[in-house]
């Protein structure tokens, strides 16, 4: 058993057994981690030479052991000093562990235990928050905490979810977990759309409903109450667009203010010229400058595509940064990026998601003040296509109360379709652009295929949505 499955055990053995039985998932996480592992393993490794200070310590790295149980795992650094071993994780992907990552110690702590390999002590080593991504890592910039005690107290807790777990893979019968609080925290189980499917019912499920939490949905669910077709408590109180789409859905009713969508459309038609944009972000853990905090989205790789209504012609660009993302790569990429979109100056740039764009281009422009001029020009013409569904001016229950168009797409435009594609998701978008930093040549290519073909169908399904609202409109471009 592998520390992923291990983990995912922990927090539910529904996602654990998925997780067994899912190895894209198993990938996916697994480059996640491989973000600037080379980089933050060699100087880890010398850190904790300087740490330990004594000179009759040896170091292994990446010890692998196996139980005659079959569990595996890795000790990415065991310190030796005399008769003591001590167990130190290299967590590069976060500026402060969290409840996964003491888990995942504790698991190595137990499995290397099973193999006669005993550890006194158990640490886990992390980036500071102030490091600055693409600058060289140094004694510094390394935290070491200690996490002994709460390791030694998990270990009667890992056995046993080892046990369970095995049982339950053994048996090959899905769990009957029920969807929990530890579905989304400490974050978002990865099996979390799938398992909706399976507890709350296809048609007006509980969970469609906007502006309610999900812990609000939880209770309603445990009360029996799945779906709103049900028939809401009389205590319970629904937000205006929730009452619409409540009412809209039970009596089947599809909306589309043609007026007000109309008045929308010849709003961004009146330059005669219009942007479609999708810009795909990642957000790394360590800033990339010392002014801004981790996890702080960036654009990576961005998709234009124009409808020039003049000359009745269209066109489109691309640019992807190749590499690991410095102050220095995104200058580059972000100049090229108004150097396009300012051909036409003055026309509107319409997006899906306005507010990731916008962070994006905001951080962008605390890391490259000079240019913060011109990229504040460009957020002004952006533009939300979604603002027509969030305001519910075209409300279709087949939406089911989404209003992201890859939900939406499927119903206004059924030819478009991302299943052929590699990269599905923004969020798989962002797994994939991590190996451009890491992996060999011939793998950095085929991703970058991989990426410029999702970037563009995105912004296919951002044009395709603006032609179906003006032909419903009455309206041509
Ligand atoms: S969504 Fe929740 S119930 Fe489903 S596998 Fe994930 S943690 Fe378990």
């Amino acid at each position: 058993m592998t520390n992923e499955i291990f983990l995912h055990f922990s927090r539910c053995a529904k996602a654990g057994f998925l997780f067994a039985n899912n190895l894209n998932l198993i990938d996916l996480n697994y480059q996640g981690q491989k973000f600037l592992a080379k980089e933050f393993h060699e100087v880890a490794f010398k850190i904790i030479k300087k740490y330990k200070k004594s000179a009759d310590i040896e170091i292994i790295r990446n010890k692998e052991v196996k139980t005659s149980g079959g569990e595996t795992a890795i000790a990415d650094i065991i310190v030796k000093s005399g008769n003591s071993n001590s167990l130190i994780a290299l967590i590069n992907s976060t500026t402060e562990p969290d409840w996964l990552q003491i888990q995942n110690l504790a698991y190595t702590f137990y499995v290397f235990g099973q193999a006669q390999i005993k550890f006194d002590s158990a640490f886990i080593c992390f980036v500071s928050k102030e490091y600055v991504n693409g600058s060289e890592l140094t004694y510094e910039l390394l935290r070491i905490k200690d996490y002994t005690k709460k390791v030694k107290n998990l270990q009667s807790r890992v056995q046993s979810v080892i046990n369970k777990s095995k049982e339950k893979i053994r048996n090959n019968v899905l769990p009957d977990n029920k969807m929990e609080y530890c579905c989304i925290k400490p974050s978002i189980c990865p099996f979390k759309k799938s398992c909706e499917k399976n507890a709350f019912p296809e048609e007006s499920s509980i969970l469609e409903l906007k502006d309610i939490s999900f812990y609000r949905k939880l209770q309603l669910y445990r009360a029996g109450i799945t779906s709103y077709k049900i028939g809401l408590p009389m205590d319970f109180v629904l937000s205006g667009k929730n009452d619409k789409q409540v009412e809209y859905t039970l009596t089947n009713k599809i909306i589309f203010d043609k007026k007000e969508i109309k008045h929308w459309l010849n709003k961004q038609m009146a330059k005669k010229f219009v942007w479609f944009l999708d810009m795909e972000t990642d957000t790394p853990v360590m800033p990339i400058s010392n002014s801004k905090r981790p996890f702080a989205k960036y654009p990576f790789i961005y998709t234009l595509q124009y409808s020039d209504l003049a000359t009745k012609s269209k066109g489109s660009f691309q640019k992807i940064m190749p590499t690991a993302l410095t102050a220095l790569v995104l200058k580059d990429f972000i100049e090229n990026f108004i150097t396009q979109v300012n051909l036409n100056l003055f026309a509107p740039i319409v997006v899906g998601n306005i507010n990731k764009v916008k962070e994006a281009l905001r951080n962008a422009s605390i890391v490259l003040p000079n240019s913060e001029k011109e990229i504040n020009e460009v957020i002004k013409r952006l533009v939300d296509i979604k603002v027509l569904f969030t305001d519910q001016l075209y409300y279709n229950p087949k939406f089911k109360g989404s209003t992201y168009l890859k939900d939406i797409i499927p119903i206004i435009c059924p030819e478009i379709s991302y299943s052929e594609l590699s990269i599905k998701s923004g969020l798989q978008a962002q797994y994939e652009y991590r190996k451009l930093i890491s992996e060999k040549a011939d793998v950095k290519e085929k991703v970058i295929t991989e990426l410029k073909a999702y970037s563009f169908m995105d912004v296919k399904s951002l044009s395709s949505t603006f032609q179906f609202l003006l032909k419903e409109s009455g309206l041509n471009m």
